[in-house]
């Protein structure tokens, strides 16, 4: 088939970042945004906008019915959601296909699979993916759990198997906190999540976080676009992330990479995914699978040279993967950095409205965001409102590059992360690459 109309089932710079590579391919969009959204960029850029719902996000960017009307009244013939709200639900997968609308994303029950991570666990291991230790699946009895950890070593982390954005784990040091530690993260993700199901796995110490990007055309034929580091986090969300990474070697790309990319062609796996892995001396874990385009998607772009959301647009189209695993070349160095509202210190949410704004240009400088002066970032989502990511030869060329880019980028009548990244960049382990996901909570703690 091919696509004539989409219609971008998200907000921010992500939509953005989709109305653009539909544009460049010739396919028209329909931007669907909630009240608060009335004066989005993409938005104003879309082919056709339609207003599904007020502010709050259950009832807009997460209403299928209110999403399924706009895309039939408008007849655009396929969907793309994004990252967050319902990339990864299978239901809305479903429902969109049954609708006769291409889900620009994965089979629907490969959503599923890797939505539950113990499901998730259970199939990359017998995909070959080595794993953290621990549980074979759910635990709710106290004798069998402390029976498991006393086997993976303490300490271990108890992890809900519906969770995500880092909510609903614990980490556990001995046998007598683990009754109230499983009660505690089970509760909470009863709250977060409906599903107060828990697994054990070994806590690394001090890994770093290092996942994959893979791309499948449904058919069994599959790549690795090679790794991102993404150990730079805060209450484990990403602040900055970077392609390659500083301590892999091409001999360990190949490897990793490799058993990634026949993991997915054996699992039929269509479009893009990342393959998420804890990675300390030497080894790597699996701990999850996202079935979506990650907001650091950029990074890998810059190293390869290939449009991730042209490619996830092809692939729904029914096309074969536009590039070999064998012409793919990893080229130079990219670091993205996340740009929240927020202060860079205290990191409370700093909404507001743009008062001045000048994006940062010049070669290998690339700025995905939704801001314009005069607009008002609004209060009920996400607070990150930007990312800049910049290209380099090397990675010492592109940190330069970065500084000098972050030194030009103003954004005025809110405050931002910027200072952080900022001095983030003058940190010397920074500069060595020396650092795991431990590693910016501790510099926070020294610095702030
Ligand atoms: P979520 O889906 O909530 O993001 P993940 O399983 O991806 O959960 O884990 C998020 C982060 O939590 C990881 O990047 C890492 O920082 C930490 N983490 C998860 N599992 C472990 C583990 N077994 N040992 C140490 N840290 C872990």
């Amino acid at each position: 088939m091919t696509i004539e109309k989409l219609l971008i089932a998200n907000r921010g710079e992500i939509a953005l970042r989709i109305h653009r590579a539909c544009h460049e391919m010739g396919i028209k969009t329909v931007a669907v945004h909630s009240t608060a959204d009335a004066d989005a960029m993409h938005v104003r850029l879309a082919d056709e906008a339609i207003c599904i719902g007020p502010p709050a996000a259950r009832d807009s960017y997460l209403n299928i019915a209110a999403i399924i009307s706009a895309a039939e009244i408008s007849g655009a013939d396929a969907i793309h959601p994004g990252y967050g709200f319902l990339s990864e639900n299978a239901k809305f997968a479903e429902i969109v296909e049954a609708h006769g609308i291409a889900f620009v994303g994965p089979k629907p029950e490969h959503i599923r699979t890797m939505g539950d991570k113990i499901e998730a666990k259970r199939t990359a291991g017998a995909l070959g993916l080595p794993l953290v230790p621990g549980s074979d699946g759910a635990i709710s009895d106290l004798e069998e759990a402390k029976a498991i950890a006393e086997k993976a070593g303490y300490p271990v982390i108890i992890k809900a198997a519906s969770g995500g954005g880092g909510r609903g784990m614990k980490v556990c040091t001995s046998p007598d906190e683990l009754e109230t530690l499983m009660q505690q993260a089970g509760s909470e993700a009863k709250a977060a999540f409906g599903d107060a199901t828990v697994y054990l796995e070994k806590y690394l110490g001090n890994p770093r976080h290092i996942e994959i990007q893979v791309f499948g055309d449904g058919n069994g034929n599959a790549i690795h676009l090679g790794e991102r580091d993404c150990s730079l986090q805060r209450r484990h969300q990403k602040v900055l992330e970077e392609a390659p990474s500083p301590i892999l070697s091409q001999a360990d790309r190949e490897r990793i990479g490799g058993v990634c990319a026949k993991a997915m062609a054996d699992m039929g796996y269509r479009g893009a995914g990342t393959i998420e892995f804890l990675w300390e001396d030497g080894e790597f874990y699996f701990i999850e699978m996202n079935t979506r385009l990650q907001v650091e998607h950029p990074v890998t772009e810059m190293i390869t040279g290939v449009d991730l959301v042209r490619e996830q647009i092809r692939i729904a189209e029914g096309k074969p993967l536009s590039v070999a695993q064998e012409d793919l070349r990893f080229t130079g160095h990219a670091i993205e950095c996340r740009i929240n509202a927020e202060d860079p210190r205290t990191f409370a949410p700093s909404p507001g409205t743009v008062t001045r704004y000048h994006v940062p240009g010049g070669m290998h400088v690339r700025v995905d965001s939704g801001l314009y002066q005069g607009y008002k970032v609004p209060p009920y989502y996400d607070s990150m409102i930007g990312k800049l990511i910049v290209y380099g030869r090397t990675r010492e060329g592109c940190i330069m590059r970065l500084k000098r880019a972050l030194q030009e980028y103003v954004i005025e009548g809110m405050k931002t992360t910027i200072p952080l990244h900022q001095a983030l960049l003058e940190d010397p382990q920074f500069l060595n690459g020396d650092y795991t996901i431990k590693w910016l909570e501790d510099w926070l703690a020294r610095e702030g």
